[in-house]
């Protein structure tokens, strides 16, 4: 890098230009003053005096801008190299590295916010990491399973019927869900899916899904009812109409109202309830009376894998990826997903919201 483009040159110059523009200044001004108000004979002494005076103090403000250029170099340059370091390793997979606080207040502000974007760093690795254990984790349950009754074939301690294969092709059909959740996921998250957002009836929906989910809600004799809030009372019920996916809308509600047959005991109640939030906004709740969910598990629901009882949701077939999946595309939808639950045993309540359609 050629000197001029240096900062600590550069740093060096601009003190020395003080210096040289003080001094010329100074001598312009003593030799004006001095031509004007000095008589002749005193003249030349004068100026001899003042050219002393000017060399010396022009020697000990040059050394002083030295001394003060070279520490401020020093304390810029310092960070400046630390923090081209401390990128190089992170850039080379040192996610730990971190840089030490400056002593100035706007490059301790930048070890701040390096320091941050390394933390963040740090933990999409460590999420990447425990995706990759997590996956692996999930396929090897079905895989096993497929594995013991392959083997017990084999070994002719299994009979070859009709239900010894339906059971290996349950563990099939699960690693098939598990790859299709793992492949939508990674779409929604990436942002690479299409929505066609469109005016729709949300209570139709509804009815729609209720429909689907039917067969499911009879075998597990639970009740199941749409409950509407965004108008009096009347039949048939008025539309409630949205602006979103209606698909990907149905998806959301299918997968909400899945889990809560899933996990609501025989005899249970699930609500389904379509609100008027304000003049924009409508919501949908999905009530049910089942297991509800710990306070302390509340936060993690929505991560990818996260189950509040992993042996019974996944003896239940449950991928944990469903509710990570449904309030991505409820955001991508303009909306939000959120869960609350008074507490085990007490049942559990999933909200999400939806854009009204204009003039709806
Ligand atoms: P899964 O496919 O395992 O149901 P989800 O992402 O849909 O995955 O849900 C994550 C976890 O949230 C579930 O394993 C379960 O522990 C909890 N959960 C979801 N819905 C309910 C519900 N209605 N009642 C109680 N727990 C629920």
């Amino acid at each position: 890098m050629p000197f001029w483009r240096q900062l600590r040159w550069r740093i060096i110059v601009a003190q020395m230009t003080v210096v040289l523009v003080g001094v010329v200044v100074l001598a312009i001004t003593a030799e004006l003053v001095a031509v004007r108000t000095l008589p002749p004979e005193l003249l030349e002494p004068f100026q001899e005096i003042v050219l002393r005076a000017l060399l010396i103090a022009a020697l000990a403000a040059t050394v002083a801008g030295l001394i003060s250029g070279l520490l401020l170099v020093r304390e810029i340059l310092r960070p400046l190299r630390q923090f081209a370091r401390s990128s190089q390793r992170i850039a080379a997979g040192h996610y730990g590295e971190r840089v030490e606080s400056a002593a100035s207040d706007e490059l301790a502000a930048v070890a701040t916010s390096f320091n941050h974007m390394a933390a963040t760093l740090e933990e999409i690795e460590q999420q990447r990491i425990a995706l990759i254990g997590n996956v692996a984790h999930e396929l090897r349950t079905p895989l096993a399973g497929l594995e013991g009754y392959l083997e017990g074939l084999i070994d002719g301690v299994i009979a070859s019927d009709p239900q010894t294969f339906s059971l290996m092709h349950d563990e099939v059909r699960r690693m098939r869900r598990l790859v299709d959740d793992l492949q939508s996921l990674s779409r929604i998250e990436a942002g690479r899916f299409d929505l066609q957002i469109a005016p729709f009836d949300m209570v139709a929906l509804a009815q729609r899904v209720v429909a689907q989910i039917q067969p499911q809600i009879v075998a597990r004799q639970l009740d199941l009812a749409i409950e509407m809030q965004h108008a009096p009372a009347s039949e048939p019920a008025p539309p409630l109409l949205v602006a979103a996916d209606r698909d990907r809308t149905a998806q959301v509600l299918l997968n909400l109202v899945g889990n809560a047959v899933r996990y609501t005991p025989e005899g249970g109640r699930i609500t389904i309830r379509l609100v008027v939030r304000d003049r924009t906004t409508a919501q949908v709740c999905v009530e049910d009376t089942g297991i509800g969910i710990p306070a302390e598990a509340l936060p993690y629901l929505f991560e990818r894998f996260y189950r509040v009882d992993p042996s019974r949701a996944r003896s239940s077939g449950g991928s944990g990826i469903g509710l990570t999946i449904a309030r991505h595309l409820v955001w991508a939808m303009g909306g939000e997903l959120t869960a609350s639950s008074p507490g085990p045993g007490q049942g559990s309540i999933f909200r999400f919201t939806l854009p009204l359609a204009r003039g709806a």
